[in-house]
């Protein structure tokens, strides 16, 4: 039995030491430490054996087995070596390969617009004024001869945090603010980009939040030439020096008199398309003289300043320019729409 042991410990070793892959470990394991295999039945055979040899019989196969497993455990970690060396120097990097693009983030496209017609009006002498977008009912609505009750007012229904506070429905509370601190005496040339509220169901052509910029000019002598030639000057400016405008009379209840701006359609040339419903212009923005009533609350003499302001809608631009067909498309933050506008 002893020379059985001694025999099977040989022939487990050398196969270990010929096992040339994990698998051949794994065969070995099974075949001589398994419950079937030939150590285990020979220590089923014990009982015949006497009790003196019984213990040094158990001990020797005990023995056996803890040798096989060691070696097998030894082999398999140089074998795990050996394999991981192996599988390095197969992928090993090759450092003059291109790296991967690293992906460069850009502008929003509102925020481009909203610069670039900056720049624009800052090339014109316009000072660039913020205001707060949680805005008292005087600012936004009686300092702009809309007092309460006025019908004009239900055009822009907002959402009110108290009788008295309530979200901007335009940027026009920035002009009052900004007229308010002149005294009545310094002109003001200024525009005012910021983020408008209305109690709007959002649809292709609407949102309850938007983008405005609005621009103010009083001055001694200021006159409606003045205002066409500014804004001739930034529909060239923005659309094209092919672009052609017109203003068509309109009412708002802080300008008189009030004006429409269109510019000639860029797809037919003024010929009437289906872009331009057929009438060969597209209306931009809206602008006019500012009303006496404005300029008194803020402090000018009428008979003695006067001014132009106007207002428009970034993302009404940016759809005309780059051909969007849906506001919605600004604020849901989809990559695929807005990677088209980012400059290199
Ligand atoms: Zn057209």
């Amino acid at each position: 039995m002893k020379e059985r042991l001694q025999e099977l410990q040989t022939e487990a070793l050398n196969k270990v030491n010929e096992a040339e892959e994990i698998q051949d470990l794994k065969d070995v394991r099974v075949k001589y430490l398994g419950k079937k295999g030939p150590i285990t039945e020979v220590l089923r055979g014990m009982g015949k054996l006497s009790k003196e040899e019984r213990p040094v019989i158990g001990q020797l196969a005990n023995d056996v087995r803890e040798e096989i497993a060691q070696a097998i455990e030894e082999k398999q970690s140089r074998l795990e070596e050996a394999a991981l060396e192996k599988q390095l120097e197969a992928e090993s990097v090759d450092v003059t390969l291109p790296g991967r693009p690293v992906e460069v983030g850009g502008p929003h496209l509102l925020t481009s617009i909203v610069e670039e017609i900056e720049d624009l009006f800052i090339g014109m002498g316009f000072e660039i004024k913020e205001g707060p977008e949680v805005e008292t009912d005087y600012y936004n609505f009686e300092a702009l001869n809309l007092p309460k009750g006025h019908p004009a007012r239900d055009m822009q229904d907002s959402f009110y945090i108290t009788e008295e506070l309530l979200l901007r429905t335009h940027t026009s509370p920035v002009q009052a603010r900004t007229m308010g601190v002149k005294n009545g005496s310094e002109p003001v040339k200024m525009i005012c980009p910021g983020k408008v509220y209305r109690r709007d169901t959002d649809d292709a052509t609407h949102s309850h939040q938007f983008t405005q910029i609005e621009g103010l000019l009083v001055d001694k002598h200021v006159r409606m030439s003045d205002l066409k030639g500014v804004l001739n000057t930034f529909a060239k400016q923005m659309f094209g020096a092919e672009r052609e405008i017109r203003l068509r009379p309109s009412f708002f209840p802080f300008t008189e008199p009030s004006v429409e701006m269109d510019i000639s359609c860029k797809m037919c040339g003024g010929a009437g398309c289906s872009v331009c419903k057929g009438t060969g212009w597209i209306e931009i923005l809206g602008a006019g003289m500012v009303h006496p009533n404005v300029l008194e609350m803020a402090g000018y003499d009428p008979t003695e300043y006067s001014g132009f302001a106007f207002g428009m809608g970034p993302e009404r631009i940016a759809m005309l320019k780059y051909g969007v067909d849906d506001i919605r498309n600004f604020y849901i933050n989809d990559q695929r729409f807005l990677k088209q506008y980012h400059k290199a």
